[in-house]
């Protein structure tokens, strides 16, 4: 029931991190109102800038950016291969592509001929700073109409059948729906009753920027030791794990603790002389129960947590945003189709509980062990091998994503090729406007008419293709996803019944 006086938005967020800051965009898009709540009063945190703050994007990530254009903005504030935390990573003589548990993968082997669905996209891999991602998502959110406050976390909530109402600092607000984009330690998750489970951690993993008295005595790179593992970077950026069961997690860092820390892990008796910058970080892994509570939604770290060693938590969050926005917006608009919101835990939760395997799996293979260290000699052989490394790749780049669709072709569930039209318009561009697309390399007077029955809903495109993968035509989901893919004289009766599975009853006349 609506407060008088109070304004109702379509949805609030709680968190203006990136998570929420791109699903506010994709509402916003879709003509939904939206109001972002913030706990913290400014953005601006020393973790989100280099060289903690940098963060390695995931195919599906870079292909999401793409396909909102924002990806030209993005790459203006990529990491460069000067950045010190990349260094010893990026100077290399053979490109890496990316690691398992540290262990490297590099691109002259990996086999792209495996993923034959897969068009070369604008660029392969990229890493970015998180101030600058916040930064680029939260001015595009403003521009599309978003309101954004800050210095407001949510502190209550309270459901209706028809909305929930909000307390924050002192104010009510009222949503239709909100979602929890509002980290690992959720409240929005803790008052909705939504339960949390998973596995404890083994270690605490430092990330510090410091002083060395003898900075020579350290090797730069990432090295396992019989009681840890650390990389470092000269002249003092260290990321280091100790195998203590998490105990020293979100404890204050003194500089005498982070040296003893060192030196046990190092195996090197260094000597801190300054402690610049510190934080911690675990390698628990929990996933939300349901990613959905009546009219409380959750995404991102709020949905799932696990250590950031696969550096995956972003990419995944952002994956959830791009699923579920254009699903609530239509839910909301009052067209979705029967079961629309609820394909978002579906779809969702199974990669979110890959991705928290995909962690563990790192973890079992750097414990200070010596079975963990014969499993390490297998899989440096296996990366090593063509097969190997593309596997690794598929997995790292989130280049084997396919939701379980159903459907005749391969296609289908996976992310649209980037076909490139006659034109040289590119598939990404296309998206760019938040609707589903009909693509059709034909011109068929058939899907023609197909289209203009979900016209506003769906946009259609005619233009032969550059390379079109063996396909007449291709229904595409806002979110990317290929819908129904056709190789023969159109199977209207299929392209039909995918179009009125994922946008609804089509229009009247
Ligand atoms: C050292 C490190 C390295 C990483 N590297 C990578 C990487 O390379 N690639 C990758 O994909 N991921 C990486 N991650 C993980 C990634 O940073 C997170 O998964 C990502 O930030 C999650 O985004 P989010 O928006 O869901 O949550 P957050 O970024 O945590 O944002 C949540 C926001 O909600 C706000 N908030 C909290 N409580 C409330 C409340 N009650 N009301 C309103 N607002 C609230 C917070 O202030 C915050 O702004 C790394 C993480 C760490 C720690």
């Amino acid at each position: 029931m609506q407060i008088p006086d109070t304004p109702l938005y379509d949805v609030i967020i709680a968190g203006a991190g990136p998570v929420g800051l791109f699903l506010a965009c994709e509402l916003r898009l879709a003509g939904r109102s939206v109001l972002v709540l913030e706990k913290a009063r400014h953005p601006h945190s020393p973790l989100k800038s280099l060289p903690f703050g940098l963060r390695g994007l995931s195919v599906p990530t870079i292909e999401s950016f793409d396909r909102r254009g924002l990806l030209e903005r993005l790459k203006a504030g990529a990491a460069s291969r000067e950045t010190p935390a990349g260094a010893h990573w990026m100077q290399q003589q053979r490109r890496p592509g990316g690691h398992f548990a540290g262990i490297q993968f590099f691109h002259d082997q990996i086999d792209a001929t495996q993923w034959p669905y897969r068009l070369p996209g604008p660029i392969g891999s990229m890493a970015a700073e998180m101030a600058s991602i916040e930064a680029v998502l939260a001015i595009r959110a403003e521009a599309l109409g978003a309101e954004i406050r800050r210095g407001r976390g949510v502190e209550t909530l309270r459901q209706s059948t028809d909305g929930v109402t909000v307390e924050t600092a002192g104010e009510t607000v009222q949503g239709r729906w909100l979602v929890g984009c509002d980290g690992g330690r959720s409240s929005v998750r803790k008052a909705a009753g939504i339960g949390f489970t998973g596995t404890d951690p083994e270690f605490t993993g430092y990330s510090v920027q410091v002083e060395l008295a003898d900075p020579a005595l350290l090797e730069p790179g990432r090295h396992y030791t019989p009681t840890g593992m650390y990389t470092y970077a000269a002249p003092g950026t260290i990321a280091m794990v100790d195998f203590d069961g998490g105990a020293a997690h979100r404890r204050e860092l003194a500089r005498d603790h982070v040296e003893a820390v060192l030196r046990r892990v190092s195996g090197v008796d260094l000597t801190v002389t300054a402690l610049l910058l510190a934080t911690t970080w675990t390698d628990r892994a929990c996933q939300a129960t349901d990613y959905r509570a009546g009219r409380v939604l959750l995404a991102g770290d709020a949905a799932h947590i696990h250590s950031p060693l696969g550096g995956q938590g972003l990419n995944l969050g952002l994956g959830d945003a791009m699923n579920l926005g254009w699903k609530l917006a239509a839910t909301i608009r009052g067209d979705a189709p029967a079961g629309l919101l609820d394909s978002y835990s579906t779809e969702r939760h199974p990669v979110g509980a890959q991705i928290l395997d995909w962690s563990r799996a790192q973890v079992g293979l750097m414990r200070p062990s010596r079975s963990s260290r014969a499993l390490e000699a297998v899989v440096r052989d296996l990366i090593n091998t063509r097969d190997g490394a593309t596997y690794f790749a598929e997995r790292v780049w989130g280049v084997s994503l396919r939701y379980d669709l159903g459907g005749s072709h391969p296609l289908v569930g996976r992310s649209a090729p980037d076909f490139e039209l006659g034109d040289g318009t590119r598939l990404s561009a296309l998206l760019r406007t938040g609707k589903g697309l009909l693509l059709d390399f034909g011109a068929r007077p058939s899907l023609q008419a197909l289209a203009r029955r979900w016209r506003g809903r769906i946009n259609y495109v005619a233009s032969e293709a550059k390379e079109r993968l063996g396909l007449i035509a291709l229904l595409v989901r806002p979110d990317g996803v290929v819908a129904w893919a056709g190789e023969q004289a159109p199977d209207n009766e299929e392209a039909s019944q995918a179009a009125a599975r994922w946008f609804g009853e089509p229009n009247a006349n």
